[in-house]
C-alpha cells in the first residue's frame, strides 16, 4: 500500500512518527473471496462495455476474479464504492 513516513518533533525531540497512507488508490481484498479487485477505467464514449453489463452507467468499474463487480462514473467513486461494500457485509 501506498503511503509516505514523516517524523513529528516536539522540543527537539522525536514525539512520534506518522504515517500518510493515501487512501484514495487503496483498494480492499474482495469481501466474498478475499483476493485482489482490479480496477478498469472506460474511456470516455466507449459503450462496448453496456452489452455485457447492462447496468453500467459509468466510466470505471471494478471486479474480481470471483465475477464480482461495482460500476461508478470515476475511479474515486468507484474505489469508495467498493471499500464501503467491503466495510457493510
Ligand atoms: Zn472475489
Amino acid at each position: 500500500m501506498p503511503y509516505a513516513e514523516f517524523n513529528i518533533f516536539e522540543d527537539d525531540e522525536l514525539y512520534c512518527v506518522g504515517i500518510v497512507v493515501d487512501l484514495g488508490e487503496v483498494l480492499k481484498p474482495c469481501p466474498f473471496c478475499g483476493g485482489d479487485p482490479v480496477i478498469n477505467e472506460i474511456p470516455p464514449h466507449t459503450h462496448v462495455i453496456a452489452t455485457f453489463m447492462p447496468d453500467c452507467k459509468g466510466e470505471c468499474f471494478i471486479e474480481c476474479k470471483c465475477s464480482c463487480a461495482i460500476t461508478a462514473e470515476n475511479k474515486k467513486k468507484a474505489i469508495e464504492k467498493w471499500n464501503r461494500r467491503v466495510k457493510n457485509e
